[in-house]
């Protein structure tokens, strides 16, 4: 089966010989992208960014998001590694990872391209990731084939020998970048005027900030110090129970659909979450509704996951009868409703390795991880709810063209496109980090009869 890479480049050089022709995806249906510069190598874009002066995502999905003046830029990659062919990368790479050894570890995150995966050691989530360059302490570099805040975390939880590295700086996440510290901090102002400071007579404080893993060190930080926590789409119901025994409400950022997905499932009234705007006052909601709100939602979203619709659920379902519809729980919540069952990527991929022969599945997650699981499980029918290929525009910044160029560097000593957390931000975040892995969820028996029957994503 052809890679993403591999079948953009074919419609887009060859759109014409493609109509009709199925090369991944959902079979029987012709092939499109969402933009045809997704052919291009990745620099057109740091180039582009860099006469313009203004930083952007690229293309891909997130390619109309605005990205903040303070987003990093990757400088000019040198002509040779873009001139060299997939062979040449290849070798190159390959001789590098031989000559540095256990001296480096690679990690591709699941939604990199095939291109650059397979020559990652570790393959997995931001969170996985972060846990396997922990473990791996002989390793002086570890090389982050993810994005940003993943290598953020990376650095945070691994030894202060080892050095992180992305490989491209422009390959942040939209997502992370619609909450910033000034916008939360303002928030955070708002809500202490609104709702005061002290404890209720449960010694419960009004709010307790919870980050999602896919957020700023800064961010995670500023919950270490509030008596917040982070979350993964795996526990996002864990920790809220969490906060709910120390706080009457939570502000949930970056992504809002996590948020109401998760708070849905253990019961709670969407009347009960509110979506805060940064840019009005009071979030742009009434005093009447904020004193109610359980949840607090912060106007973020993922540009992959925000393409996922119901029409699509329908369509999969009229197409093939049986089919398993499994999504992300970062899909808007009809969508998620719409689903048999939605789930982390550790989810997706479980309920796939477990399936019986001959499962048709239909998932809502980024394409490059859809496409790897129809390769690794010939035995089912897999294919992505979205009928245009449209990859994360930011992990699409990672080229093998970028991979060799670090890897030589580190072969000539010189460490580059480090990521460094300042230890006086590192020294929060972890603990908000700490009491993640620290909370248990708890068992049916205690939870709220409203929470029980509901259940929760993401399992
Ligand atoms: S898939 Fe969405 S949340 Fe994940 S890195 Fe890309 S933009 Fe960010």
């Amino acid at each position: 089966m052809p890679s993403v890479n591999n079948t953009i480049q074919l419609i887009t050089r060859e759109q014409a010989e493609q109509q009709g022709t199925h090369l991944i995806g959902k079979p029987g249906r012709a092939q499109e992208s969402c933009d045809d510069d997704l052919a291009k190598g990745p620099w057109e874009f740091d180039l582009a960014e860099a006469l313009a002066g203004t930083p952007g995502y690229g293309p891909g999905a997130s390619n109309e998001d605005a990205a903040p003046a303070a987003t990093p830029r990757q400088g000019q990659l040198p002509q040779e590694y873009k001139d060299a062919s997939d062979e040449e990368l290849t070798s190159r790479i390959l001789a590098a990872k031989a000559e540095l050894g256990d001296r480096v570890v690679v990690m591709g995150h699941f939604y990199q391209r095939d291109e650059v995966v397979r020559f990652a050691d570790f393959l997995g989530d931001s969170f996985q990731l972060a846990n396997a360059a922990k473990a791996r302490s002989e390793a002086e570099a570890i090389v982050f084939c993810g994005v940003h805040f993943m290598a953020e975390t990376a650095d945070m939880l691994s030894g202060a020998h080892q050095s992180v590295i992305l490989p491209n700086l422009a390959a942040g996440c939209s997502m992370a970048d619609m909450a910033d510290v000034p916008s939360v901090e303002a928030c955070w102002a708002e809500l202490e005027a609104f709702y005061g400071t002290e404890p209720d007579a449960d010694g419960r404080v009004p709010v307790i900030p919870v980050t999602y893993m896919n957020s700023s060190a800064a961010l995670k930080a500023f919950c270490g110090e509030r008596g917040g926590i982070v979350c993964t789409s795996s526990n996002a119901a864990t920790v809220l129970e969490w906060a709910y025994e120390r706080g009457q409400r939570v502000l949930f950022f970056p992504d809002q659909h996590l948020g109401r997905n998760t708070a849905k499932a253990m019961g709670i009234p969407l009347e009960e979450m509110p979506l805060w705007n940064p840019r009005q006052p009071l979030g742009g909601n009434s005093e009447d509704v904020m004193r109610n709100a359980k949840v607090v939602l912060w106007q973020g979203f993922c540009s992959v996951h925000k393409r996922f619709t119901t029409a699509q659920i329908d369509q999969a379902r009229a197409d093939f009868p049986g089919v398993r519809v499994i999504v992300h729980p970062e899909c808007p919540m009809e969508v998620v409703d719409a689903a048999d069952e939605s789930g982390s990527t550790d989810y997706i991929l479980k309920a796939v390795a477990a399936a019986p022969d001959g499962t048709t599945f239909a998932i809502g997650t980024e394409i490059n991880m859809v496409n790897r699981l129809a390769a690794q499980y010939p035995q089912h029918t897999i294919f992505c709810l979205d009928p245009v290929i449209c990859p994360c525009s930011t992990m699409y910044r990672i080229h093998p063209g970028y991979l060799a160029w670090v890897l030589e560097g580190l072969v000539r000593g010189e460490v580059l496109n480090q990521i460094t957390v300042p230890e006086a931000t590192a020294v929060h975040a972890r603990v908000a980090l700490e009491r993640m892995l620290a909370a248990k969820p708890r068992s049916a028996k205690e939870r709220p009869e409203r929470q029980a029957a509901a259940g929760a994503p993401g399992a």
